[in-house]
């Protein structure tokens, strides 16, 4: 339902959690974040409101990191428990994704990724995104690549966004039939599903077009469509005052 990333200088967990609670307002019933830190990925995820989300964090505190991810949660395909909250992650606990939105034609890939031997742990439709993309970047070695690969095998409305943690100074979106909006500062970005993410950060937003992916690091972004052409055309940049 509400997704925020975070790449730059800050804190990652608190301008994504800070982010996600400007987003509850849309209604969700699960909350979640990873961050890389320490060479690796760290998450967690919980039912019911960002308060106990928050309990959570409190009382296992995530290792400090400046690269992350959130997530609240409207469920559509597995109920609103901590399993199902995103983000999703790999078994190898690399990659870690949030998604909003239905992947059409998950039934099908979960059963190709099961032949294949990945162990999937959710009810969810998100979390054979995060097994793809875990495959795609063992034979690419790059997330915004993996990507791209990946959202050539989905079918449905999604926005996803992405971290690995062989890649930790990068965040990765792609949208379809659902929003993404990217937020460009001085030595930050930020993604999210509504510019009210980050507003109190930046004014400067760049709005996806359909169809496309973009790479996040603290000097800039990069925006492509899914063959990995440069989308620049594409994109409408705005400052919004308020
Ligand atoms: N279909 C996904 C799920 O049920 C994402 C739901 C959402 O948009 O929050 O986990």
């Amino acid at each position: 339902c509400g997704i925020v990333g975070y790449v730059g200088g800050q804190s990652a967990l608190d301008v994504v959690i800070a982010g996600l609670k400007r987003l509850e307002y849309r209604g969700y019933d699960s909350a979640g974040v990873a961050v890389i830190a320490d060479g690796g990925l760290a998450s967690a995820k919980k039912a019911g409101k960002l308060v106990n989300l928050e309990k959570a964090l409190v009382e296992a505190p995530l290792p400090g990191g400046t690269t992350g991810i959130g997530h609240t949660r409207w469920a559509t395909h597995g109920g609103p428990t901590d399993a199902n909250a995103h983000p999703h992650a790999d078994n190898a606990g690399r990659v870690a994704v949030v998604h909003n939105g239905i992947i059409e034609n998950f039934a099908a890939l979960r059963t190709e990724l099961t032949g294949r031997g990945h162990d999937l742990t959710s009810e969810t439709d998100t979390e054979v995104v995060a097994h793809l993309l875990a495959e795609a970047f063992t034979s690419c070695g790059e997330l915004a690549e993996s990507m791209r690969r990946v959202c050539g095998r989905l079918e449905g409305a999604f926005t996803l966004v992405a971290v690995h943690a062989d890649e930790p100074d990068v965040v990765v979106g792609a949208r379809r039939n659902s929003p993404l909006v990217v937020g460009v500062g001085d030595g930050e970005a930020f993604l999210a599903s509504d510019v009210a993410a980050f507003i109190a950060h930046t004014r400067s937003a760049i709005e996806l077009g359909q169809d496309q992916v973009v790479e996040l690091r603290r000097d800039g972004v990069r925006v492509t469509d899914f063959d990995g052409a440069d989308a620049h055309g594409d994109v409408r940049e705005y400052h919004i005052d308020w």
